[in-house]
């Protein structure tokens, strides 16, 4: 029988993981079935124990049971530890679960290695400071940027996240009002992409040559991708991140790498179609 498993999240209707490690599993030979999983708001755990108990392999998590995912994790990685919030679950096996998160990998692998967009001594903005911005802090500085300020609508936020990881590499910290120097690379982690808005931000943020992503993927440009292209800046969705953060789960389920690039291939056609 093939080896389960699932994303699990509350909605799941739209969740593209399915499909990405459907083509993962084509691609590399693994014998794996992957389904989508809707947990009540209020049954998470349940949810989550009853999958595992009938044999289920390991899990997705996305939106909004990251938190719960890392409490209910018997143990966890480095990464999800300083994260805070787990976005993949493994049945050991002993059958105890260990959560990892591997969303701040898959950023960093398709800015430094799919767009090859160095990270490394450059000067970098991250704009968020909730769950996807401290998935994030870690890996970015693991890649050893001169400089990395994280902006936040709530100043204190970013204040409070650079405190926490300033051991950890060279980091400040503000709100978006006053937002002031230039940056190789801005990466949009707040959610304004979400509600079609797009953060407050002054028109001089970008060195030359700076580039500019934002975590949100649509069929279109994001907000924040349009005014990019506007300034003359490179820009890119967050699509290759979800392939990306999916790969790394994909890795440490199945000890495989899959290819990130033929699969991102396929899905921003599946995405431009469905626009038109
Ligand atoms: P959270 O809800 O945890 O945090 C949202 C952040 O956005 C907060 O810092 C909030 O500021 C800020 N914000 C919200 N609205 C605005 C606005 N209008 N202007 C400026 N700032 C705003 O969300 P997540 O961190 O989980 O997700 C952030 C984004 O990352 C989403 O677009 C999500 O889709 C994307 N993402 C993409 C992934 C991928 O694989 N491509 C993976 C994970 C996330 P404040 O603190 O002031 O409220």
């Amino acid at each position: 029988m093939s080896d389960r498993y699932a994303v699990v999240g509350n909605p799941i209707a739209h969740s593209l993981s399915a499909q990405i490690h459907t083509a993962f599993a084509e691609q590399t030979g693994e014998d794996l079935i992957y389904s989508k999983l809707l947990a009540p708001l209020d049954g998470f755990a349940d949810s989550v124990r009853t999958f595992f108990s009938e044999g289920g392999c390991g899990l997705n998590v996305t939106v909004p049971f990251k938190l719960e995912a890392r409490d209910l994790a018997d143990e966890l990685t480095d990464r999800a530890a300083i994260a805070g919030a787990v976005n993949t679950l493994m049945c050991r096996k002993d059958g105890r679960l260990l959560g990892d998160n591997t969303d701040g990998a898959g950023l960093v692998v398709d800015i430094r290695d799919n767009l090859d967009w160095p990270i490394g001594n450059k000067r970098v903005l991250l704009l968020g400071a909730g769950g996807a911005a401290r998935g994030a802090l870690l890996p970015l500085l693991a890649e050893q940027p001169a400089h990395l300020h994280v902006a936040n609508r709530t100043a204190a936020k970013a204040e409070q996240l650079a405190d926490e990881f300033s051991h950890y590499g060279a980091l400040s910290a503000g709100g978006l009002e006053g937002l002031c120097g230039s940056f190789d690379l801005v990466i949009n982690a707040s959610s304004a992409s979400l509600e079609n808005e797009l953060p407050p931000l002054p028109e001089h943020l970008f060195t030359a040559g700076g580039k500019a992503y934002d975590m949100m993927y649509t069929a279109g440009p994001t907000p924040f991708v349009h005014w990019a292209h506007v300034l003359g800046v490179e820009a890119s969705d967050g699509l290759g991140m979800l392939v990306g953060q999916a790969a790394e789960s994909f890795f440490l389920w199945r000890g495989v790498r899959p290819q990130i690039a033929p699969v991102m291939a396929r899905l921003r056609q599946e995405l431009n179609n469905n626009k038109n």
